[in-house]
């Protein structure tokens, strides 16, 4: 957040202690002024259509209202309504990436390689950036470096390796996830043993946001086991099989529905209705695979579908996303992997 020190009421002119914000004497908001600058910036940012841009700026000015008062929850309530923008312009980018240039249909199945091969390369330079964004701070690197050597220790480099990446980029998805939103949060720090973690400045503003963040994780997790799966396959080196199964292993882990962990956030956002699908979904998984982290899963699912708190409205992506990682991760962690 940015930091500003307001000791004069713009207004009355009386002193403010640091913290107020709202004026002792005359009751006009402390950070007035800059509310007003955040509302002009933000109203120019939704015309350009840049909503991760605006959602940062209307979070700031969130906090520089009194919580529950009218400005509050209209703020809130205009987040709530940018939010989905976010997605919808991210497909309508997506849609005109696919739009194939003619030349390219001229050359028939040639063509279409190519065009392909453009796509994954615009992929790599757009979400790409953000893979290194981490990399460049220091508090990630070190901490990074140090799980690292824990791991080489125990199970040799080329593991380790494969394993301090794969939490990585489970932490980067977070961190993009967070970034589309416009919300503030530290770069990832590794705790040797137990994996990574990113400090929140702001809170999700609801149910569904948290979802979308806690969810985005194992999603990029999932991507990087998958990488790991392909070369594995393709090459035979039994190192690269063991990280795509641990990398499923330790994703399936954090689906468990029970806050901190990603799982309970994806869970905040789902109805009593959608949670019971999210069940028989688990319990036909470990029918298929026997694996016996499903069945903690499971338990913690039946207890969540029982428990008192559930969402109003039921939200179908982050059903979708958990299942999907569900299946795919159960399916991951079952590969044979044959070691040498
Ligand atoms: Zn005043
Ligand atoms: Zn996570």
């Amino acid at each position: 957040m940015t930091q500003f020190n307001v000791d004069q009421c713009p207004n009355c002119r009386s002193h403010i202690a640091p913290g107020l914000l709202v004026c002792p004497g005359c009751k006009a908001l402390v950070y007035r002024d800059r509310l007003q600058a955040i509302a002009t910036e933000a109203s120019a940012a939704e015309e350009r259509r840049d909503f991760p841009a605006a959602l940062k700026l209307w979070r700031e000015a969130l906090q520089l209202l009194p919580p529950g008062s009218g400005q509050f929850l209209t703020i809130h309530q205009k987040l709530e309504k940018l939010r989905p923008n976010v997605d919808s312009r991210a497909l309508e980018e997506a849609e005109h990436d696919r739009k194939i240039p003619k030349p390219l249909i001229a050359m028939g199945a040639f063509g279409l390689v190519l065009w392909k091969f453009k796509f994954i390369l615009v992929f790599l330079a757009t979400k790409a950036k953000v893979l290194f964004l981490g990399l460049t701070k220091a508090q990630t690197f070190l901490t990074m470096f140090l799980s690292f050597g824990v791991y080489w220790a125990a199970w040799g480099w080329k593991f380790a390796l494969g394993l301090v990446l794969s939490i990585y980029i489970h932490e980067m998805g977070h961190v993009f996830a967070l970034q589309r939103l416009g919300i503030q949060a530290s770069v990832p720090t590794f705790i040797p043993g137990l994996g990574a973690l990113i400090r929140l400045k702001q809170y999700p503003s609801g149910p569904v946001e948290d979802a979308r963040v806690g969810l985005a994780g194992p999603i990029w997790g999932l991507f990087a086991a998958l990488a790991c799966a392909v070369v594995y396959t393709l090459t035979g080196w039994a190192s690269w099989g063991a990280i795509a199964k641990v990398g499923a292993w330790i994703n399936l882990f954090n689906l468990m529905p029970f806050v901190p962990l990603d799982g309970g956030r994806g869970f905040r956002s789902l109805t009593r209705v959608q949670k019971w699908i999210a069940v028989a979904v688990i319990a036909l998984m470990w029918i298929i695979s026997h694996e016996g982290l499903l069945v903690l899963i499971l338990l913690i699912a039946i207890f969540n579908a029982f428990s008192k708190s559930q969402a109003a409205s039921p939200d179908h992506r982050a059903l979708i996303e958990y299942c999907g990682l569900m299946v795919v991760l159960t399916g991951l962690s079952m590969m044979p992997v044959t070691v040498e």
